[in-house]
């Protein structure tokens, strides 16, 4: 476990790092709130592969660096602040970590290394239209025939599908068992015959969710992890990873430069609006809460360090972190009036041209209020993926405050 200067001196690593690599177009794309192409993506986690911190979160047998939960904070909150891409978590922070608990020998030789070294995107087949908060009466079927299973049914909102190499998906093996005890957890190949993914298009424009169909899907025994109708301690267990991560204080601080941004830029009744009484009562409130949710995140990281469990007091960081995301767009928005009403297309990542090397770039505020509005909207999904605002109340009624 790192002690208090060692933090210091990764997050002045992880800043000399991303000042000498991160190439100029992927910043600025994050910089302005765009959508990054999968190429970018893969680019920027082939250079944290190369220095070793792409899973420095993994422990030292599988690759990684067993870096503990403040590591991981640290290396967040340098990497958000400065622009560089999220993460994709279900590959790195979900299968990964399912795999190294869970997984044969033969699993984990096959599948962790094109992780670490960003050769396999994954996708996350859980929810279908009549199974999202209520996960466990999923109806997606598989059959054991001989040495394989067949799979039938539908996944919805699979984010990235259209970019995965490989999908872990809950499917029914029992139906005749209560529901949690009937479900196996197995491992895809998207190129499999009898796969579909059809997009589905978010009001906020960006290409990120799908369905995925699933028609007789032959998926070779060898692809269930963990035992069968065991897949439901899995899902679970999967949720305990990075629990401390969905805080969000980096993906915060980052929107809060934005908004910063925007407020010295724009101006109203002669001045700019960081000097308007109401701009300033409401960032001053956003700033207060985020300090407020990052000496939370504090506390939950020390009782980490100490080696503590963590219980489901931990919702609260979802909670809030997700809350405030939405608070910081919504005040850029604001801000910028009616610049933010036109839906520029969000996204270069159908674009067919790179950005021209040398062409002078677009002002801050002017990049961000051409995604503003998009930005917004996408924010919305924050307080439903990963267990959604209410179900973290219910979390927190029944098994902190035990109402
Ligand atoms: C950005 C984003 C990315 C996602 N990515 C993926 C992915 O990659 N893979 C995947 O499998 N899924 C993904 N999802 C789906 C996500 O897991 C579900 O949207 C989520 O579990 C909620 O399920 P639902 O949409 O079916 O809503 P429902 O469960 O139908 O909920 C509808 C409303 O009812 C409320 N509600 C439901 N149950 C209760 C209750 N018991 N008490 C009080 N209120 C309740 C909810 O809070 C919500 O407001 C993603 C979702 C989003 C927004």
């Amino acid at each position: 476990m790192f002690d208090t200067t060692e933090i210091e001196s990764l997050r002045a690593e992880v800043r000399a790092f991303i000042d000498a690599k991160l190439p100029a177009d992927i910043r600025d794309t994050v910089r302005a709130g765009r959508e990054l192409k999968k190429e970018q993506h893969v680019r920027w986690q082939r250079l944290l592969a190369e220095r070793g911190w792409l899973v420095g979160h993994w422990p030292g047998e599988f690759g990684g660096l067993g870096w503990g939960a403040a590591e991981r904070n640290a290396f967040d909150e340098e990497t958000c602040t400065r622009f560089c891409p999220e993460l994709n978590a279900i590959t790195f922070d979900m299968i990964g970590p399912v795999l190294i608990r869970f997984g044969t020998p033969t699993q984990q030789a096959r599948f962790l290394a094109p992780i670490r070294c960003s050769e396999h995107w994954w996708c996350q087949g859980y929810s279908e239209p009549n199974a999202g908060s209520d996960l466990a009466s999923l109806a997606t079927r598989a059959e054991r025939r001989g040495d394989r299973y067949v799979v039938n049914g539908q996944k919805i909102w699979t984010s990235y599908a259209h970019y995965a190499d490989w999908m872990f998906c809950l499917v029914r093996t029992d139906p005749t068992v209560k529901q949690q005890e009937g479900i196996s957890f197995l491992l895809i190949d998207m190129k499999s015959p009898g796969v579909t993914v059809r997009p589905i298009l978010g009001i906020h424009g960006w290409r990120i969710f799908n369905e995925v169909f699933l028609e007789n899907v032959e998926v070779p025994r060898e692809n269930l992890v963990g035992r069968e109708n065991q897949g439901w301690s899995i899902a679970k267990s999967l949720l305990e990873f990075e629990r401390l991560r969905l805080a969000r204080i980096g993906e915060n601080k980052r929107r809060m430069a934005r908004a910063r941004a925007v407020g010295e830029s724009v101006c109203e009744a002669g001045e700019p609006l960081v000097r308007r009484p109401w701009f300033r009562a409401r960032f001053a409130e956003l700033d207060v809460r985020l300090l407020a949710l990052e000496a939370n995140a504090a506390r939950f990281l020390e009782r980490a360090r100490a080696g503590e469990t963590i219980g489901p007091e931990v919702s609260q960081l979802k909670l809030r972190g997700s809350e405030l995301i939405q608070l910081w767009e919504q005040l850029t928005v604001d801000a910028l009036g009616p610049d933010a009403l036109p839906f520029a297309p969000p996204s270069d990542a159908d674009a067919d041209s790179a950005p021209v090397a040398g062409a002078p770039a677009e002002p801050f505020a002017d990049a961000i209020a051409a995604t503003a509005s998009a930005r917004r909207f996408l924010s919305r999904g924050y307080t439903i993926a990963g267990g959604s605002s209410e179900i973290q109340r219910n979390i927190l009624a029944k098994q902190v405050l035990g109402l």
